[in-house]
């Protein structure tokens, strides 16, 4: 997890239009986490980044004198690696390009706004760029109610990010993994560690789970028409299994939009592994005899019996973040996942790194055989409608194999 920092977050914003920038500097402010700086010009701004600390620059195409093009190539120069995200009223297509061109200099572009764009797609573009915004978010002081979470649900208020996973010997996505996220309208967006507990406590998981699964397998269908993605993994509560009809749910909607249920991940976490034995075998070998594929979510940290681990039709093991932090720099943790991946083989199991931070971390993982891996070097969890781009950024061939981000997007 992100620790907070009560650092302001700096934000440069490049425009040569006075009120633009300065309207795009005010929206910014009103998280109070963020301090924003306007530049009038690639001077001022270059001038800014030579002397100050930046954390996230946002930087208009067309400006008189040097343009935004001209501006990334020498952001480029001198190794700036905070997020950028490109503003402009021009035609999307230009902006793409010239987003793709960043990344292909190694620049971390996160994103592009078309101007004129709301406030909430701002902040969708930075809410998981850093440390600060996510933790507000999550700071809920009092715990979520079930009644305004029900109504939520709704209003329609939750919505689904999706998070690459990869094939880590050859870049390639091979899927992506749904995750719930709550579009508060006064609140913002709330992270899911801050309304499960209150879902699985009230009942409300149920309803939620349901349309986890069939936005998630709507989605999935279509990029899967699109040739863009294969796979989709979705998480189901510990808590949902006793539902002996989650495999008709997940299989009605497989079947609604013509999605191969080999396509379709279920990831269960290791500490609901133990509860109901009885149930839960009923539900997970029902999943596998009609096709889906079953993850073990979170692996090595719920103590789960290899006994029990055996008895269950897993096809994937998911190592858990907090081991594949700690294996590059700690023998204890680099022990761990060594045992889980070698357990993994001798299970048949796929292995899936989760929580991939750095070129370190990936190349590790790498030698140490794990076939799928996703994380924050790659990408961010993002809305569906940038997994399209944060593609073709990854895939310019100008990138390195295996090396840093080329897009990291927004929850
Ligand atoms: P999880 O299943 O372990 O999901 C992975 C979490 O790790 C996500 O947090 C993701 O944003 C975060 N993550 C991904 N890459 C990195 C990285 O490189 N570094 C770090 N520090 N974190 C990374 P998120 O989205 O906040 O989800 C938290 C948990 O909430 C999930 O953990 C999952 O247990 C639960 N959850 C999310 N969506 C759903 C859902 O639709 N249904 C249910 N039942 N649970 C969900
Ligand atoms: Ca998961
Ligand atoms: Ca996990």
């Amino acid at each position: 997890m992100t620790t907070f920092s009560p650092e302001p977050r700096e934000i440069l914003v490049i425009d040569d239009n006075d009120l633009c920038g300065r309207t795009l500097c005010a929206m910014l402010q009103r998280d109070q986490s963020v301090r924003a700086t306007h530049a009038r010009s690639s001077e001022e701004a270059l001038a800014h980044v030579d002397t100050h600390r930046v954390d996230v620059i946002l930087c208009d195409l067309q400006m008189p004198g040097t343009d935004g093009v001209e501006t990334l190539r020498l952001l480029a120069e001198r190794n700036i690696s905070c997020p950028i995200v490109l503003v402009s009223g021009t035609d999307p297509g230009v902006l793409a390009s010239a987003a793709q061109m960043g990344a292909s200099r190694g620049l971390n572009m996160i994103g592009t706004l078309h101007k004129p764009f709301r406030p909430a797609e701002l902040h969708d573009c930075l809410i998981e760029t850093g440390p600060l915004t996510r933790p507000r978010a999550r700071k809920i002081g009092t715990r979520i109610a079930a009644p305004e979470l029900e109504r939520a649900i709704e209003n329609n208020e939750l919505l689904l990010h999706f998070q690459p996973q990869l094939d880590l010997t050859n870049r390639r996505l091979e899927g992506v993994e749904a995750l719930v996220r709550w579009q508060h309208p006064d609140r913002g967006l709330i992270f899911p560690d801050a309304f499960i507990p209150t879902a699985e406590d009230s009942g409300l998981i149920e309803p939620m789970t349901d349309w986890v699964v069939q936005q998630a397998i709507e989605q999935a269908a279509i990029w899967r028409k699109e040739d863009l993605c294969p796979g989709v993994s979705i998480n189901i509560s510990a808590r949902s299994l006793h539902r002996l009809d989650i495999p008709d749910r997940v299989e009605e909607a497989a079947r609604a939009y013509l999605l191969e249920p080999e396509r379709v991940t279920l990831e269960v976490t290791e500490s609901g592994v133990s509860d109901d034995i009885g149930a839960m075998l009923d539900i997970v070998t029902r999943l596998r005899l009609k096709g889906f594929a079953l993850s073990i979510d979170d692996f090595g940290t719920g103590f789960s019996s290899l006994a029990q681990l055996r008895r269950l039709p897993f096809t994937e093991l998911k190592l858990d973040r907090s081991f594949v932090r700690g294996a590059a720099s700690d023998v204890d943790s680099l022990s761990v996942l060594e045992s889980s991946i070698n357990l993994a083989k001798k299970l048949r199991l796929k292995t899936v790194a989760e929580g991939i931070e750095s070129r370190a971390e990936w190349d590790l993982l790498v030698a140490l055989g794990v076939d799928l891996g996703q994380g924050y070097h790659m990408a961010r969890p993002m809305p569906a409608s940038q997994l399209a781009e944060w593609h073709a950024l990854w895939s310019t061939p100008a990138s390195p194999v295996g090396d840093a981000p080329r897009l990291i997007n927004q929850g």
